[in-house]
């Protein structure tokens, strides 16, 4: 199953929460225990974080001690020696839905973080000055404010119900166009955005390969090969030196 990676020269990973489960960041987790899925999208939404900022805050803060304490799995290794080992003409980008960082950690070096980082705060204004920075503190007693503006701070991370910023997703479409090998890791074939990444994939030309714990529900055909299992176990020998 050992891919050749001197056949490709524009490599595009997509990968979701499966490849951190074995970092123990497979569910929400903070002070107060596992959130309900019910919960994180209620609290986790843009609208929360206008109306009742503070659930915000116990929310995502409540979620940086873990990543912090979180270590890079054998999937993010894998991965970013590949990365290490390509030669100067090939491109490779890295896109994660997962905002634990833990692939930078791992040393990957061109990664796109499509739904932002856990373990930066920045300011809900828009207009403000204030630069994005690294934050370790939880804020899950008292919602901090901005130092230039007054207004509410946040995690910069993507909420529900807010859009993928431009940057990023304009980054994925162009590495897409020209794709030739796309590898999606721990994230389901099904939904959005690797349904649609795929998709363009495909239509590039590119080898399309699906590595997930689980079987799709509905198999998606741009998909052209499957290998199931978890990614820490898988992703080792695909991308074997
Ligand atoms: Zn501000």
């Amino acid at each position: 199953m050992r891919l050749d990676r001197s056949k490709y020269s524009r490599i595009v990973v997509l990968t979701g929460a499966g490849i951190s489960a074995a970092s123990g960041l497979r569910t929400y987790r903070g002070p107060d225990g596992v959130w309900e899925e019910h919960e994180v999208e209620k609290f986790g939404h843009a609208d929360a974080l206008a109306q009742r900022p503070q659930e915000t805050w116990r929310l995502f803060g409540g979620m940086r001690e873990p990543v912090l304490a979180a270590k890079p799995n054998a999937a993010h290794l894998a991965l970013a020696s590949w990365e290490a080992q390509l030669a100067p003409h090939q491109e490779f980008l890295l896109v994660t839905q997962n905002v634990d960082a833990l692939h930078q950690r791992a040393g990957s070096r061109n990664v796109v973080e499509l739904h932002g980082n856990l373990m930066v705060t920045r300011c809900s204004n828009t207009a403000c000055t204030l630069k994005p920075y690294r934050d370790e503190q939880t804020h899950v007693q008292a919602v901090p404010k901005c130092p230039v503006c007054g207004a509410v701070l946040r995690p910069d991370v993507v909420l529900f119900g807010e859009e993928i910023p431009a940057l990023p997703s304009w980054t994925v479409k162009r590495a897409l166009r020209d794709c030739d090998l796309f590898i999606a890791i721990g994230t389901s074939g099904l939904v959005t955005p690797a349904a649609n990444y795929v998709r363009g994939a495909e239509y590039a030309g590119a080898r399309t390969i699906l590595v997930n714990l689980e079987p799709m529900a509905q198999p998606n055909p741009a998909f052209k090969e499957q290998y199931l299992g978890p990614a820490e176990k898988i992703l080792p020998a695909l991308l074997a030196l």
